[in-house]
Order: C-alpha cells, then structure tokens, then sequence
C-alpha cells in the first residue's frame, strides 16, 4: 500500500471537475484503492508520497493518433489534407517497410508520448505489418493501454503503400494472429478511410470483427473532400458511416471514428446505434482539415466524445494541450454558426482527453477506487503572488503546460522514470 497526500483533481462527470484538497489516496497493487479526507487509523505506517503544493490528475487517453508521422511533426501545417497526404505523409509511411527506420521512430514516438502524459492511444501504424507489430510490442512492453491498426489501403494510394485487396487481407490476418498474447495493446482493423479501400476489402474486413472479436478505427466524415468522395465511390450508401455499418465493420469490439466533422443526422444515427467514439482533433483540424466538431452538439445528444491529437496533421503530441484548443474552437463555432451549436465547459473537455477517452480501454481515467493508479503530478505552475485552486492549475497546464510540469508520472501504480 502507497499514500499520496495533497491535492487531486479528476471528473466526476462529463460536466463536473471535482477536487480533493488535503486528501489521501491509496494505492494497492496498481490500483486506487480509496480515497480520504484524514488518513484512517488502518493505514497509518504506510509510506506516503507528500505532494505539497503540486496536484495529481489522472493520465492522459489518445484516441487518434498516427505514430509512423512523429517525423513531421510541426512540418508542412500550411497544406490542407488531400496535399499533405500526397506530398508528405504518403512517402513517410513508405518508409516504414524499413523495419530499423521504424524503430527508432517508434522507441521515440512511445517514451514522447509517456512523457507527455498519454498512457492509453489508439494509434495507426501504416500498411507495414512487421513495423507495425513491433509498435503494438513495445506500448505493451512499456505497459501502456492500447489499440494500434496495421493500415489497409487497396485502391488510389501511392504505388509505395497500395495493397492488393487479397495482399491485405492476408497482412491484416497475419497481424492479428501474431498479436493474440498482447494483453494490454490490443489490435484493431485500421481501413485507412473510405477513398482507399475498395468495398471488396471493406467487407473482408467486416468479416474479421467477428473472426477476430476485434473493433475499427478510422476517419469519420473527416473533411469535406473526403465525405463527397466516399459518396462519389459508395452511392449505395447515404453517408460515410453506413459504408462502415453495411461493411460490417461496426459489429466488433468498439468502433473509434477520427474527426466527425460534417455528420449528417444519419450518420450521428449510426454511431450511436453502436456506441461508437466521434474524436475531435483539434490542432490536426484547424491545420489541415479544416473543419470544426460540434463537440457540444454532439454531446447533448449523447455521442460519446474523445480527444485526440491525430499527429502528424496536429503538431503536440501532448494531448493535454487539446483540452484547451477543443474549448477554443467549440467557442468559434458558437460564435460564427450559432445555429445548434453551444461552447463547451473546461471540465467537458478534460473529460473528453480523461474519463471520457479512458472509458474506451477500461477503468482509467480517474481518480477514484477501483481504478487503475495511471496518474501525473503536476507542478510548477503557479505564481508566487497568488493562489490558485487545484482546478485552475489543471487547466492552466492544458492552456500552456509543457511535459516539464509533469513532476512525476504513473503508471499502474509505478513511477516512471
Ligand atoms: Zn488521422
């Protein structure tokens, strides 16, 4: 049994912050084990960490992000999508057949992103299975939560990263076979989005959710070129989520569509009807997507929402610091469009990057007994001249932390290096 004493912060709801000051939390075997306003007699003698003026919130839940761009990060933000596809990203991810290439990209996609607070990510690899299972290995070897897709893309893409339907579908089965004993980062079929996979493939693909007992993730009605191109190539489909929903694609374990930018109301329709996650992206929308979620829209009608940084197409992979721009833009929205769409609260988005994302891999994402002890310190951003609750730390560090506010981090209950 481990104690921490101070204060912690962490959602109770989707619209609740809640703060303990002056508390201790138990931790046994990894796990949160209660929480106390005075220390009870039972637990006096264990060792207790002392926060003093630092906070502990829960750690961080990435739902979309693509670890083979970590290399263009920051680069190239002034294309929009189908150019930055074309003339960056597409001949990065070739690279990727190098398996020495990739691990080095990987090693250092994983600890940025611990460092950066995100314990829990569903992450894209590329078409690559090798590369790809060496990704998925090593979010498992550092502990982490997970989901990672080897990529299909079987039509209009690049020479360098096009599959055959047939190639693919013996890829994506050879992945899913060798990844069986991953016990925390699990696979997850990954068509890249509607405009690169042949319906042949879609539904090969549909077929595994129930062979495999695996979900999806994919771009959800991403931008506008990409939802009239869906359309153009699938005309038996209303919209870009019936493709998924009549590929069979839906019926698997969870389903995680990146961005949902411009859904109709039959697409909200269809993700409801299979509890699907919409991500909302932030800084990966504003620079080359171009589109804003109705995040408070969405929410009222109960859409389960999560926070991603889709890096490369965002540029931090902390995806903290898409708290703070997810209010920024859901405030834009209200402002130019009224029509439908409201602002949202702090406390909705830190839900969304927390509880809200974490919900997708189990019991993370709060401070509260019975969940796993995945936590950061944070410190270092207070002023001298002025007090500031625990709350408004928290999101003073989502507006403009940086990892060196992160004072310690932990993981199942271990403090990471
Ligand atoms: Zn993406």
């Amino acid at each position: 049994m481990e104690l921490y004493h101070g204060n912690f912060v962490t959602s109770s709801s989707i619209e609740k912050l809640e703060s303990c000051t002056d508390s201790y939390l138990a931790v046994e075997n990894g796990v949160i084990a209660g929480i106390y306003p005075c220390l009870p007699e039972t637990l006096r003698g264990a060792p207790v960490v002392e926060l003093g003026e630092d906070v502990l919130i829960p750690a961080f839940s990435d739902l979309h992000v693509h670890a083979p761009q970590y290399p263009q990060r920051g680069l190239a933000m002034d294309e929009l999508l189908h150019d930055w596809l074309e003339k960056h990203t597409f001949p990065l991810e070739a690279r990727f057949a190098d398996l020495d290439y990739a691990r080095h990209v990987y090693d250092a996609f994983t600890d940025e992103m611990l460092a950066r607070g995100t314990m829990h990510a569903v992450v894209f690899g590329t078409v690559h299975t090798p590369a790809t299972l060496y990704l998925l290995e090593r979010m498992e070897q550092k502990g982490m939560l997970g989901y990672v897709g080897k990529v299909n893309m079987d039509t209009d893409s690049p020479d360098s990263l096009r599959e055959s339907c047939a190639g693919s579908l013996a890829e994506t089965e050879r992945f899913l076979d060798a990844c069986s004993d991953s016990r925390n980062v699990r696979p997850i079929l990954t068509p890249r989005f509607a405009p690169t996979c042949t319906w042949e493939l879609l539904c090969a693909l549909g077929r595994l959710t129930q062979k495999y007992g695996v979900g999806v993730q994919t771009h959800l009605v991403e931008s506008f070129w990409e939802a009239a191109e869906a359309r153009r190539r699938f005309p038996h489909c209303s919209c870009d989520t019936e493709i998924y929903e009549r590929a069979g694609l839906l019926d698997g374990a969870c389903v995680v569509g990146a961005h949902f930018i411009f859904p109709s109301e039959e697409d909200i329709h269809i993700l409801l009807r299979h509890n699907g996650f919409a991500v909302q992206c932030p800084d990966a929308t504003v620079s080359v997507i171009a589109g804003i979620m109705r995040a408070g829209a969405l929410a009222d009608r109960g859409v389960r929402l999560a926070l991603g940084t889709d890096l490369g197409a965002g540029h931090n992979l902390g995806v903290y610091s898409q708290v703070g721009r997810a209010v920024q833009l859901s405030k834009l929205k209200a402002f130019y469009e009224p029509d439908g769409n409201r602002a949202i609260s702090f406390a909705q988005a830190f839900y969304m990057a927390t509880r809200g994302g974490g919900s997708l891999f189990g019991k993370v994402g709060a401070l509260e007994p019975g969940y796993r002890f995945d936590a950061l310190r944070l410190g270092g951003l207070a002023d001298a001249y002025e007090n500031l609750s625990p709350v408004q730390i928290v999101e003073r560090f989502c507006y403009l932390g940086d990892k060196s506010h992160i004072r310690a981090r932990y993981l199942a209950g271990r403090r990471l290096d």
